[in-house]
């Protein structure tokens, strides 16, 4: 059994993870802070003897004995993380040193959930790891983009420098239960318009593409990635290389809700990137990793998800 540290345990991925853990015998402590994280993602691991959480914002320091640290802790949807960008830049820059240095002290390995957002607008299609991207350093999206390149600048001179055993992950566009209503991201707004019967919102034309990954595709690979041995530290790649262009995901959804939704344009945030598919060459080859669960799989249950959460709220 190791005690296992997950920072942004409360959050969509961060549940997941969580469980996972403690479903494969280890000990969890959870820190969140509830920025986008909630209490009610994570009641049903609260009996668990073996789970722990930790009211935290991992901007400031935090002083624990732990064998490894997932580092999950940060704003991941477009609309929250441009909330408070000088918060998100902070989390990701301040969030990293302390975990890092945490993780020198006590000499545990230290996971980086990093992301395709590195990779900005991408003029290599499919993106592979050794692509250094085109990141717009000053535009609305940056502080998460450039506050993640930092965070990996960090673990890597940690590395080099303190020979920290790290592990970082670039994670694309992954979906399932427990994201948040109100969450904002592509998936989980479209499926909440359509069990509602609202208008769909396309963000500019929808021919913009993006590859969705199940989150129970997505925890495995986090696992085998921390697993990995020490040699290995990334940044690896974790996506599902289907591509599907957003006006695509929104028939998609219509079809499967049997919704009368109808699609609405709205205007193109500044900076969106216009296409993004992960080159999972690496995760086949280190993890023997590559993603199970079709797009349509993984919607039926994330469906299902919000259509029990939505009859649970009062309407009014
Ligand atoms: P999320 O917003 O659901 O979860 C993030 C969690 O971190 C929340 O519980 C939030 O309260 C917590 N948090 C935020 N700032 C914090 C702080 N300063 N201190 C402590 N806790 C804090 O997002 P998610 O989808 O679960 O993403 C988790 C991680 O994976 C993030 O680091 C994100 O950048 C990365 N990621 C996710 C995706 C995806 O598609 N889900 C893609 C790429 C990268
Ligand atoms: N998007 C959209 N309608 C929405 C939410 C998002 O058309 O209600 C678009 C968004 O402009 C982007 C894509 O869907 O092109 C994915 O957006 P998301 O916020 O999920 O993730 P990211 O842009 O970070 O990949």
């Amino acid at each position: 059994m190791k005690r296992v540290l997950v920072t942004g345990g409360a959050g969509f991925l961060g549940r997941h993870l969580c469980q996972h853990l403690l479903m494969t015998g280890h000990e969890v402590i959870c820190v969140d802070n509830f920025f986008t994280g909630t209490k009610r993602n994570i009641v049903e691991l609260l009996d668990n003897p073996y789970f722990e959480i930790i009211r935290h914002d991992i901007c400031f320091p935090l002083y624990i004995e732990v064998d490894e640290i997932y580092n999950l802790a940060c704003p991941a949807s477009p609309i929250h993380y441009q909330h408070d960008p000088v918060q998100t830049t902070k989390t990701s820059v301040h969030g990293a040193i302390n975990m890092l240095g945490l993780a020198k002290r006590i000499k545990a390995k230290i996971f980086q959930a990093s992301t395709s957002e590195v990779y900005g607008d991408p003029n290599v299609h499919p993106q592979r790891e050794d692509y250094w991207g085109n990141v717009n350093q000053i535009g609305p999206r940056s502080c998460y983009d450039e506050g993640k390149r930092c965070a990996e600048t960090l673990f890597f001179d940690y590395f080099r420098q303190h020979n920290l055993k790290i592990k970082i992950a670039r994670i694309f566009n992954t979906y399932g239960p427990f994201m948040q209503l109100n969450d904002g991201r592509v998936v989980s707004n479209f499926i909440v318009q359509a069990l509602k019967n609202d208008p769909i919102t396309i963000y500019g034309d929808g021919d913009q593409t993006r590859s969705f990954c199940y989150v129970e595709d997505l925890i495995e690979g986090l696992v085998r990635m921390m697993d990995t041995s020490d040699d290995i530290t990334g940044p690896v790649n974790l996506g599902n290389p289907g591509e599907f262009t957003i006006r695509e995901l929104a028939e998609k959804v219509i079809d499967m809700t049997g919704s009368r939704s109808k699609l609405v344009f709205q205007t193109l945030p500044s900076d969106d990137p216009r296409q993004r598919c992960p080159d999972i060459s690496l995760a086949r080859h280190w993890l023997d990793w590559e993603p199970r669960i079709r797009l349509e799989e993984g919607l039926v249950n994330t469906i299902s998800y919000f259509d029990t959460i939505l009859k649970e709220i009062p309407q009014g």
